[in-house]
């Protein structure tokens, strides 16, 4: 698959490096001169080493792979994606995808990095307005899998394909059906923010202990089994059971949870589709979960 990052500081490197280090053909463009691309690239690269990602032979095989130039036209011909990453300004972007899908016609999917702007402001006044979607990573893109593609606009080809290119660039794409402010993770990471806020300012905690209280429980939770499977998997019989059995203060709506079948048969959806190494029943999801719990305390010195 060809994939052109339009726009490489920081995200655009990042995710640059992610297609080129899994065997992809990968062009950056950027209006900087090559060198300081190469540059920025390098020390994505050097970080990824020195975690332990890659080796240095792997680093120089993937920069070596790397298409580079400040021609547009030379990096999204014939290209089978392109992730936009140039600046948050929405002029700048629709000017960006007029530029390609005349280059292009439609036959490629556009996909932004913006954190803030919904695909239907971004597509308003292109040429194919249902090639274009949001496809939001996640700091840092160089690591983390999490892409958002956010697209109600965009044509069901077009999300299909850009799923298809996102787990080629060894990313975990979720789909944000609604244009929502800070589409999913986002919005979910600034409720805890506001909240943990609010409790430093109500006197309840002090900041260390907010984030303790998250990365010592669960956000360990929550890194290997979500915060729905986790909800559900604390008591048997998920949430169907988890009202009748600890009442309001755990369940949270008591009164609503059971009549929301869709909740608990997503959990299970969810279950079906983890991989087998993740686990695939409960038994087998709370071993990984231990089993991962055990090297993240080891790295945290608590083991
Ligand atoms: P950045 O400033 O590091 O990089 C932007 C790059 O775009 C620069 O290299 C710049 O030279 C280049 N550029 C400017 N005008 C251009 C043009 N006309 N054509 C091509 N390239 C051009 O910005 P960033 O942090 O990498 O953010 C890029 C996008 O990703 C933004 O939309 C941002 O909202 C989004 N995003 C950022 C983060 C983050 O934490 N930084 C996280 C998620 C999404």
């Amino acid at each position: 698959m060809k994939f052109a990052f339009v726009g490489t500081g920081m995200i655009g490197s990042g995710l640059a490096v992610n297609a080129a280090m899994r065997g992809q053909d990968v062009v950056l463009y950027d209006v900087v001169e090559t060198e300081k691309v190469k540059g920025t690239v390098r020390k994505v690269l050097d970080i990824l080493v020195e975690a332990g990602a890659m080796d240095q032979a792997k680093a120089d095989e993937t920069i070596a792979s790397m298409g580079f130039t400040q021609d547009l036209a030379e990096a999204v011909t014939g290209a089978d994606f392109v992730q936009e990453c140039v600046p948050e300004r929405l002029e700048l972007k629709q000017s960006t995808y007029r530029q390609i899908q005349e280059i292009c016609g439609d036959k490629v999917v556009i996909a932004s990095s913006t954190s803030g702007m919904f695909p239907s402001a971004l597509s308003e006044g292109a040429l194919y307005p249902q090639n274009i979607i949001v496809g939001h990573p996640y700091n840092p893109s160089y690591l983390l899998p999490l892409i958002e593609i956010c697209g109600p606009q965009a044509s069901q080809e077009t999300i299909d394909k850009a799923i298809e290119a996102y787990k080629a660039m060894g990313k975990e794409p979720v789909v944000c059906k609604k244009e929502v402010t800070g589409f999913i993770v986002n919005s979910l990471s600034w409720g805890v923010l506001d909240d943990g806020i609010q409790k430093v300012l109500d006197g309840v905690c002090d900041v260390e202990d907010v984030d303790k209280a998250i990365m010592y429980g669960p956000g360990m939770r929550m890194a290997i089994t979500g915060q729905l499977l986790t909800m559900s998997m604390g008591v048997q019989g998920g949430f169907r059971v988890m009202a009748e059995k600890y009442g309001a203060t755990a369940a949270r709506r008591p009164e609503q949870i059971p009549h929301y079948p869709e909740i608990e048969d997503g959990v299970e959806a969810e279950i079906a589709n983890r991989t087998e190494q993740q686990g695939q029943d409960l038994d087998a999801i709370t071993k990984f979960r231990d089993k991962a719990f055990v090297e993240i305390l080891k790295l945290q010195g608590k083991l």
